[in-house]
């Protein structure tokens, strides 16, 4: 009894350190709630999509108390700060990407997941000549999927 109890705390300080290593690597100072939910995005070490809606339920169901409202805001400041990447399907469902190199992404239409494709696997051959006085800023590959029928 005594050693499940030690080895779950070890295991929320992996998680603590990990969030607050994620934080300090963007000179973000390690608040209650940047903390919370910096530790549901990195915690576990994998990279993950998540929608503001998505990370609010995750991190009630962990009891910290932190309002849609935060959980948008601190996103958006995530983002700002290098942490996250968002990636935006059909112009308005917003995903933060904790993998911020670029890579593609499969979207699923059926249950609006957002997972990543195999970036060995994409070549880009030709890109469209962009206007004068324009230059690409960045290209984003999202290939949707549907559930075949079967
Ligand atoms: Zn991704």
């Amino acid at each position: 009894m005594l050693k499940v109890e030690h080895e779950e705390r070890v295991v929320i300080s992996v998680v603590t350190k990990r969030a607050g290593n994620w934080l300090a690597s963007a000179r973000l100072r390690p608040t209650k709630q940047r903390m919370a939910l910096a530790e549901a995005l990195v915690g576990d070490g994998h990279h993950r999509h998540v929608t503001a809606e998505s990370l609010f339920e995750r991190v009630q169901r962990t009891g910290d108390r932190v309002s849609l409202a935060t959980v948008y805001n601190t996103l958006r400041a995530f983002c700002d700060a290098g942490l996250l990447q968002e990636v935006t399907v059909d112009g308005s469902r917003s995903y933060f990407d904790t993998n911020t190199h670029d890579h593609p992404h499969f979207y699923w239409e059926d249950t609006h997941e957002l997972t990543d494709a195999p970036v060995d696997q994409l070549k880009i051959m030709q890109l469209p000549e962009v206007p004068e006085g324009a230059e690409i800023a960045s290209v984003d590959v999202i290939i949707r999927l549907r559930r075949k029928l079967s």
